[in-house]
């Protein structure tokens, strides 16, 4: 009975996303919502189920699986500018489709639920940074994080510009903003991690998209908890956090506590079952 109870949790994701998917579907009159939200939602729940199995990449097939999807499909194929970029574009068109939708749901909305899940599971640019060899930091954080606030302002005033200037054919200029970017981010964020000798380094002071994940996720629903009870506080969680968690600290206001993304490598690597 307790077997078949922990294989709710995929389904009832499943099941979440295809309410989406059929929402959008059937309010938008547009199918492509119907593949779109089913094929993240049967990614994430084989990465669920993968976990449950105890398959020690399983993050990693989830995050290849709607990374790559993403980035290619969406991006490339689609010509869907799926950066912050692309969310201003569409907010300022007034359409709420592909980047708008995808951050309501992913990063604005959704992170009061599931924290930066998004940030642990499907992101395209930590997809290929996760690949580098430093997955712990090897020093401590840096005060770098105002970074963020400059790369924000920058993608929000470069979309104005262009809809002031009225810039023609802006959809290719999106077009391009988007693979160009993705350049940018991809070479700023392998830099960083050989600088900083971290992997997640870009996630922690360059990337504009946390201004909008880290709010939310104060919030979030679902976070690492410390049952102290059980703990010995022998600190291993602590050494494998990527993003300088204070896992053991169950209040909201712990140490980096917005920098989750519920990866649970400090779960997976307590020897007490505390987390
Ligand atoms: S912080 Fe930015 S780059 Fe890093 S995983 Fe999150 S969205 Fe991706
Ligand atoms: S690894 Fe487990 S037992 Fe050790 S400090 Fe962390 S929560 Fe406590
Ligand atoms: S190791 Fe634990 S606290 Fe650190 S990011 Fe992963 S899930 Fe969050």
């Amino acid at each position: 009975m307790k077997t078949a109870r922990k294989y709710l949790i995929p389904a009832g994701m499943l099941l979440v996303f295809e309410a989406v998917a059929v929402a959008l579907w059937l309010t938008k009159a547009n199918i492509f919502y119907l593949f779109n939200f089913t094929y993240i939602g049967v990614s994430v729940s084989l990465g669920i189920l993968l976990f449950i199995k105890k398959y020690k990449y399983a993050r990693r097939v989830v995050q290849l699986l709607v990374g790559l999807y993403m980035l290619v499909f969406l991006g490339f194929i689609r010509g869907e500018n799926m950066q912050i970029e692309g969310f201003w574009y569409y907010l300022f068109t007034g359409v709420f489709e592909a980047a708008t939708i995808h951050y309501a749901v992913a990063k604005i909305f959704g992170p009061l639920i599931f924290g930066r899940g998004w940030c642990g599971y499907a992101c395209w640019t930590a997809m290929v940074l996760d690949f580098l060899p430093y997955k712990t930091p090897a020093g401590p954080r840096k005060k770098l994080g105002w970074i963020r606030y400059v790369t924000f302002a920058a993608s929000l005033i470069f979309v104005s510009a262009l809809f002031l200037a009225k810039a023609g054919n802006i959809e290719k200029i999106m077009f391009w903003a988007f693979i160009i970017g993705n350049a940018v981010y991809y070479a700023l964020g392998i830099t960083a991690a050989f600088i900083f000798k971290d992997n997640r380094a870009f996630c922690k002071y360059f990337c504009p998209v946390t201004v909008f994940l880290k709010p939310a996720s104060y919030f979030s629903l679902f976070r690492v908890k410390c049952d102290k009870s059980k703990c010995v506080g022998c600190g291993k969680c602590k050494k494998v956090c990527p993003m300088d968690v204070d896992m053991t600290d169950n209040s909201r206001k712990r140490k980096n506590g917005t920098e989750c993304i519920l990866c649970l490598e400090c779960a997976e690597n307590c020897p007490k079952n505390a987390l």
